[in-house]
């Protein structure tokens, strides 16, 4: 049988492209979960995706109940579940103040965050019972959460502190819309969410590989400087960037490469091992990345799990 792959926020950039290639190889169903069902279709279908490829679904990260209910429809769907790929973000680089999710956590952790670990963790059984060879469940980390990079240095950087705000519920009233405690900063609450990806994926892996044989990986595919995540940045910004990753950094890579990338991460055989952080060199060849100091903490991977689980009402 086809493999049956969840993608989140497949209606642009990475997550449509890593749909296209998947569908093309003939050998994926692609479930599209997204928040925008129009925009999707119309995403899929001027990629050139045919229909019998891809089903798209609606997911918003933002809202608890929205996942719940997205996940109590895959499963009611009957289809298995082989491979969970969490790739949708928000990024407001320029927001003056704090924006919310329906629960009320600052908009980018609550999204790329907590929306995707309250998906994983409800899906983790599926993935259990599937039968497919090689099951797994990718969480899309960066490089700008890695402090141990030039692009990780840049300010503002990532950090998450004691994990204060975290703690009280990242609401912006009775205790701060950062994890850190600190004042509401839109990129660095980004680059924050993007640490708690990769602690997740490791926490995971500690806890289920084991276990369940499930393979947990997270990935930095690469500079892709001219996708939608970079929509509310300022039109000076998203003039220059992409020529100055082109050419300067010579870190860009297309949407149709990183696509590649991260369908490799899904269904190559040789990307089997769990716990890692993948990365490409010039070359486009894989690599076992090593991550920052803090994204490989692990008593703060273990404290955010926990923390999390409250929030998302598993605890
Ligand atoms: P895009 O903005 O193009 O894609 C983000 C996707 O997330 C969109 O489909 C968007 O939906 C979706 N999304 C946003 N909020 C929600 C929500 N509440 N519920 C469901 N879906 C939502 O950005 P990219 O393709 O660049 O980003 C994809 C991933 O790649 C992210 O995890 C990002 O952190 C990571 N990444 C990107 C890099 C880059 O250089 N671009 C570098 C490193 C990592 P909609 O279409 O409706 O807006």
């Amino acid at each position: 049988r086809k493999g049956s792959v969840i993608i989140t926020g497949a209606s642009s950039g990475l997550g449509l492209a890593t749909a296209k290639a998947l569908a093309e190889t003939g050998k994926w169903h692609v479930i599209m979960a997204c928040r925008d069902f129009l925009k999707a279709e119309r995403a899929a279908k001027s990629a050139g995706m045919s229909k019998e490829n891809y089903t798209i679904m609606h997911l918003d990260l933002a809202s608890v109940d929205s996942v719940r209910q997205f996940v109590d429809s895959y499963k009611r769907s009957g289809r298995p579940l082989d491979v969970l790929v969490c790739n949708a973000a928000v990024y407001q680089p320029t927001a003056k103040e704090p924006t919310f999710t329906a629960e009320g956590f600052e908009l980018s952790v609550g999204t790329n965050h907590l929306g995707h670990f309250l998906l994983s963790r409800l899906l983790l059984d599926d993935l259990k019972q599937s039968d497919y060879p090689s099951k797994r469940l990718i969480i899309v980390g960066s490089i700008t959460g890695n402090t141990n990079t030039l692009a990780g240095n840049v300010p503002p950087k990532a950090n998450l502190g004691d994990l204060r705000g975290l703690a009280g519920g990242l609401n912006g009233l009775n205790s701060s819309a950062m994890i850190d405690g600190g004042d509401f900063d839109g990129a660095k609450a980004y680059k924050d969410s993007k640490v708690c990806n990769m602690l997740t994926m490791q926490e995971f892996h500690r806890r289920f590989h084991e276990e369940t044989g499930i393979t947990f990986a997270s990935l930095y595919p690469g500079c892709i400087a001219t996708t939608g995540l970079f929509r509310e940045h300022i039109p000076l910004f998203r003039l220059l960037f992409p020529p100055f990753q082109k050419y300067i950094t010579k870190g860009f890579v297309s949407e149709e490469e990183a696509g590649k990338r991260l369908a490799q991460v899904v269904s190559d055989p040789s990307l089997t091992k769990s716990g890692v952080y993948w990365s490409w060199n010039k070359d486009s060849a894989s690599f076992e990345n090593q991550l920052s100091q803090e994204a490989s903490d692990q008593d703060k991977a273990r404290k955010i799990w926990e923390l999390s689980e409250k929030l998302v009402g598993l605890a």
